[in-house]
């Protein structure tokens, strides 16, 4: 390009040279036809003079005229070289040229004649004067006629060069912009090309390190050296992106629970310590919840593994839509799960959210089974540790489940007490049997019209030595938790039918019975055996179930199995606590139940709420309706009697009708009834 540009450049300066040349040759020739004819002007006037001084006579010296005749030689020779030069006749059309050489010829032959003839005959002067004159004439037309040729080839010359330049000067212009124009055209392909391929590769690959990737590499497809290095940085980002996963997966694998995608207990706990670390700088409260399915087992017992795993992930969705973003789900194993939740107003947000979640739960049912769960929260206090609060928040699961589960407990100091006292008591009641702590007391169940005594409920009393009466409701619970209840359970039934035996054949014995004890298959053939031993015929015996017993409870079909033995045993199968959320009308529609214990609870209000009472009434009917017993429980006032008797009450039974007493002797019905 320079090369071209400087080729340009000279072949102008060359032409402009040239031009030059010509000009001064054709300024120089005009020059010289000024010279010539100021020679030649000079040559007139003497040739004039001299030739006047002759013919008046006056002597002219031969120094003059030979003088005269150098000078026409002189004159001659320079008009010779004139017509002669190579310029003038380069420059000059030759007519011009030849008719001026052929003009001074003649004028030094005419002039050379003059002056011959004046030497040696000066009256022939007047003669040979007109041809002088004439020759004369003649030069200076030719002469004239050569001068405006010199000058209009120079003003051509300096014309055409003028054009020329501008011309050049165009052209070298065009040529510069041309240049431009490539130089600006190759640029921009270069940036296009190169430049900006080279940058996007360098961005992605910047990018990349800090672990973006999303845009292409660009040039894979090109075919030249830049397409090389895109396509080998393609590869070398794909190794890397390949490796960067199998480690993410490897790192979720490490944290995460495989099954429902939640949290495990490795993250949990090192999120529970990063969380209490920093509530300590922020003063937020961390809230853990300690989350437990409640009967699990049934469940999976009910649908198989699959059908256990499934209600897990429901379970981990469940609980994942309740939280807030920042909160954290995770399953610790089987079916406990936990939430980790930091908020500054607590209780208040612990509050909130368990509220969310036994709201969910309450519309979650699928497949038939509803999602029911024990969740324990402990909040955090300033210097804990995760692992102790976690326990705590485990303790007042616990308490949750105790409580009747499918239900909330948040952890507090007295709750603490309870469960050391808790504790101490499942540790005490191990012994309880043996030591003979454990007795039985018996209240009277009455037909609700002849008040006659038709059976007696046998119910377990503790004496502890240390603190004296526990009650059923605290110890039962603790029995069933830990295991004890199986003992318990069988003692209590043997106890139970030895009193009966020895009672009237006619009063009948009622037993409770824990789901607890279900779970052992050979209840029906140990009530069987128990009943055989002490003689005690097998429809005197009347069993007491609650719902937990028969829909919730352990391996249904075996506790319904069970149930429908012990039936048709003879003996009878009384639902407890209806009413209550542990028994149910969907009950009924599974196993045909003898007789139904109305809860006491309903009968304590139904003077001072109307739907306790319609309850009852509907109760009664649905009784009569299906030909079961009505027994109405907690009967404690003359106004309730009267109302349960109105109403078509099989039984009653009640402080009013009788109190637990420890022996039959004291167990007659109050006089008053005793009709
Ligand atoms: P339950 O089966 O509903 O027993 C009736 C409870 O109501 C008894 O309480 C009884 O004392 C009480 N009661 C009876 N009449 C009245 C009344 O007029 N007013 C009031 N306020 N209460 C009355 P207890 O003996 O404290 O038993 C509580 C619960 O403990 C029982 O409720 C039962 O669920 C459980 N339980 C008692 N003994 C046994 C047992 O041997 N085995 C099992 N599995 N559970 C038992
Ligand atoms: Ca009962
Ligand atoms: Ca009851």
């Amino acid at each position: 390009m320079a090369l071209a540009v400087l080729a340009v450049g000279l072949s102008v300066s060359n032409k402009i040279h040239k031009a030059d040349l010509r000009i001064t040759s054709l300024t120089f020739a005009l020059g010289r036809e000024d010279r010539l004819e100021k020679l030649q002007r000079q040559l007139r006037q003497e040739i004039g003079r001299l030739t006047r001084d002759a013919e008046r006579g006056t002597k002219v010296p031969d120094a003059s005229w030979n003088d005269l005749h150098k000078r026409i030689t002189e004159f001659k020779n320079r008009s010779q070289q004139t017509g002669q030069s190579p310029d003038y006749r380069s420059q000059l059309g030759s007519e011009a040229a030849q008719d001026e050489k052929r003009a001074s010829t003649v004028f030094v032959m005419v002039s050379d004649q003059l002056i011959e003839t004046s030497r040696s005959n000066p009256s022939g002067i007047k003669a040979a004067m007109p041809r002088f004159l004439s020759a004369l004439t003649a030069l200076e037309t030719s002469r004239s006629q050569a001068r405006q040729e010199l000058t209009s080839a120079i003003w051509k010359a300096a014309d055409k060069n003028r054009r020329e330049s501008r011309r050049d000067i165009i052209s070298v212009l065009l040529g510069g912009l041309v240049i431009v124009a490539i130089v600006f055209g190759m640029t921009v392909w270069l940036r296009q090309r190169l430049v900006l391929p080279i940058s996007t590769v360098a961005a992605r690959l910047r990018e990349f390190r800090v672990g973006e990737n999303h845009g292409n590499i660009p040039g894979l497809e090109r075919a030249d050296e830049l397409g090389d290095l895109a396509r080998g940085l393609n590869e070398y980002r794909n190794a890397v992106e390949s490796r960067r996963t199998a480690e993410r997966r490897a790192e979720f694998l490490a944290n995460h629970d495989m099954l429902t995608g939640l949290a495990n207990r490795l993250l949990f706990e090192n999120r529970l310590s990063h969380e209490l670390a920093r509530s300590a700088r922020t003063g937020d409260i961390v809230a853990v919840f300690a989350i437990d399915l409640d009967a699990f087992k049934a469940i999976n017992d009910r649908l198989g593994h699959a059908g256990g795993d499934r209600v897990l992930k429901r379970t981990a969705q469940l609980l994942s839509s309740c939280v807030r973003g920042d909160d954290l789900v995770a399953r610790i194993g089987g079916d406990e799960f936990a939430v980790i939740q930091v908020a500054r107003a607590q209780p208040a947000a612990t509050e909130a959210l368990i509220s969310r979640i036994f709201k969910m739960a309450s519309t979650s049912s699928d497949e038939g089974v509803a999602i029911k769960m024990s969740v324990g929260v402990a909040l955090s206090e300033p210097g804990q540790a995760g692992d102790e609060l976690h326990e705590l928040a485990d303790l007042a699961l616990y308490r949750a489940k105790a409580d009747g589960k499918n239900t909330a407990r948040i952890y507090n100091k007295h709750l603490k007490d309870e469960e050391s006292q808790r504790v101490r008591l499942a540790r005490d009641l191990e012994n309880a049997v043996s030591a003979q702590e454990l007795r039985l007391v018996f209240q009277p169940i009455a037909d609700t019209v002849s008040l006659e005594i038709v059976a007696y409920e046998a119910l377990l009393r503790w004496r502890h030595p240390g603190l004296g009466e526990i009650p059923p409701d605290v110890f039962i619970p603790i029995a069933e938790s830990s295991g004890l209840i199986g003992t318990i359970g069988s003692w209590m039934i043997d106890q139970a039918l030895r009193a009966a035996s020895t009672w009237d054949s006619k009063v009948s014995l009622a037993i409770n019975l824990s789901p607890i004890q279900f779970r052992s298959l050979s209840l029906a053939s140990e009530i069987c055996d128990a009943a055989l031993r002490w003689r005690v015929a097998f429809d005197r015996l009347e069993l007491e179930v609650t719902e937990s017993a028969t829909l919730l409870g352990f391996q249904r079909d075996d506790v319904l199995a069970t149930l429908e033995k012990l039936r048709e045993y003879g003996a009878k199968i009384v639902m407890d606590d209806f009413g209550t959320g542990h028994s149910s009308l969907s009950n009924l529609k599974d196993f045909t139940f003898d007789k139904i214990k109305i809860d006491r609870s309903f009968v304590a209000t139904m003077h001072s709420h109307a739907s306790s009472a319609s309850i009852v009434k509907a109760t009664i009917g649905l009784g009569k309706s299906l030909g079961l017993t009505i027994v109405a429980e907690g009967v404690e006032t003359e106004d309730q009697l009267s109302a349960l008797c109105r109403w078509g009450c099989d039984q009653v039974q009640g402080f009013l009708t009788g109190k637990p007493v420890e022996s039959l002797a004291d167990a007659k019905c109050s006089p008053a009834f005793n009709k």
